[in-house]
């Protein structure tokens, strides 16, 4: 297993960025640099497109001086990182259903308030409410979305939420085929089962013709994303011209001009957290709105909701310790008590200022 990669390039993504785009970037592994390249030209990149996963890939790539170099990229990265977050899904879905129901994000709080466990709940739809607000979503009747898509979408809380909300459809997509089967039945309890519909498949090759959604929705699925790029460019294919994108999403902090890269402390509290929860590296909300004005994309606003969701994390861990959720918890697996095990260490990131949690939102133009 290759674990977690730290990319320290433009996207700060794992290891295949290099298949996509030009940029310097080094590979290191667990404390040790697998690989480094000079600013490059892929080639040969179709061939490299159709590469089965899993294996290590050799191609021909080209400097920015012109020198032609063989290179190696080990894309099992990729593949043990999706393999991780579906089986990590597939595993706990079921018991964060039965004790926090079906939103899988943060809740938002006024900062500084005292919550009681049942507003909760509250607090995600909150969440979703604000996030709309955040990005002017209409609710006029002529303006509303009519097409949504909900990039990783869990067990379909937020589709089911918006469907409702703007009589909609929407589309949903997971890496877990448990949550995909899950979110279909619920949505056919609730009398949804025309209106949504459920599929796994990956959110950076997504299933979808260009310009199909008035609404591209992404809660808390963007931090699991090895290629920011791809991740970032694939929403604003899917997305109709004049449609919203909105990505909420856990961030390290912007770097200041000075700095190259986060400091080495900042570095391990991340990857246990990346280990834990199945991530590959992160990247800062600047990185984001870098992204989205490369692609030319409009009125780009991002703001930082730490503060709102600092109970968040406490109560999780509160639920957990009660008699339902260390039997659950004992029931799961070890992915699950895993992830349980690291979630203080989201509350330190977070108390460092170091975790972000962050809500960046654009609009597509119109040709
Ligand atoms: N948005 C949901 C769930 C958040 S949990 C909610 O708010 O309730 C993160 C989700 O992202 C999971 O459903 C996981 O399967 C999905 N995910 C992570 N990486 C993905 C990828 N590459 N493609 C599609 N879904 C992905």
């Amino acid at each position: 297993m290759v674990g977690s990669c730290i990319g320290v390039s433009s996207t700060c993504s794992y290891g295949t960025t290099l298949l996509w785009g030009p940029g310097l970037h080094t590979f290191i592994s667990r404390g040790h640099v697998i690989g480094r390249s000079a600013p490059i030209q892929v080639l040969n990149r179709t061939d490299i497109k159709d590469i089965r996963i899993g294996k290590r890939i050799y191609f021909t790539a080209v400097s920015g001086g012109g020198r032609r170099m063989q290179t190696a990229l080990n894309v099992t990265a990729v593949e043990t990182l999706q393999k991780g977050i579906a089986e990590f899904y597939d595993e706990s879905s079921g018991i964060w259903e039965n004790i926090w129901g079906d939103h899988m994000h943060h809740g938002f709080y006024e900062p500084d308030s005292s919550v009681s466990l049942s507003d909760h709940r509250s607090a995600q739809i909150r969440m979703i409410e604000e996030a709309l607000r955040f990005a002017s979503i209409s609710d006029d009747p002529m303006q509303k979305p009519r097409q949504i898509v909900d990039v990783g979408c869990g067990i379909g809380g937020s589709s089911r939420y918006l469907a409702r909300k703007y009589e909609a459809r929407c589309k949903g997509i997971t890496l877990s085929p448990v949550q995909a089967q899950r979110a279909q039945a619920l949505a056919a309890a609730q009398g949804l089962g025309d209106k949504v519909s459920f599929q796994v498949a990956d959110a950076l090759n997504q299933p979808f013709e260009d310009g199909q959604f008035n609404l591209v929705w992404s809660m808390e699925s963007g931090e699991h994303m090895p290629d920011k790029t791809k991740f970032v460019n694939e929403l604003a294919r899917v997305a109709a011209p004049g449609g919203t994108i909105i990505i909420v999403t856990w961030c390290h902090r912007d770097l200041s001009p000075s700095e190259e890269s986060l400091s080495p402390e900042e570095k391990k509290l991340l990857n246990k957290i990346c280990d834990a929860f199945f991530l590959p590296a992160w990247c800062s909300t600047a990185d984001y709105v870098k992204l989205l004005e490369s692609l030319s994309l409009q009125d780009i606003k991002a703001a930082d909701w730490s503060e709102n969701v600092a109970p968040f994390w406490p109560a999780v861990i509160k639920s957990a310790l009660t008699w339902q959720g260390i039997t659950s918890l004992l029931r799961s697996g070890w992915k699950t008590i895993k992830g349980a095990l690291a979630m203080p260490l989201m509350i330190r990131g977070y108390k460092k200022g170091l975790i972000k949690f962050a809500i960046i939102t654009c609009k597509k133009p119109v040709p």
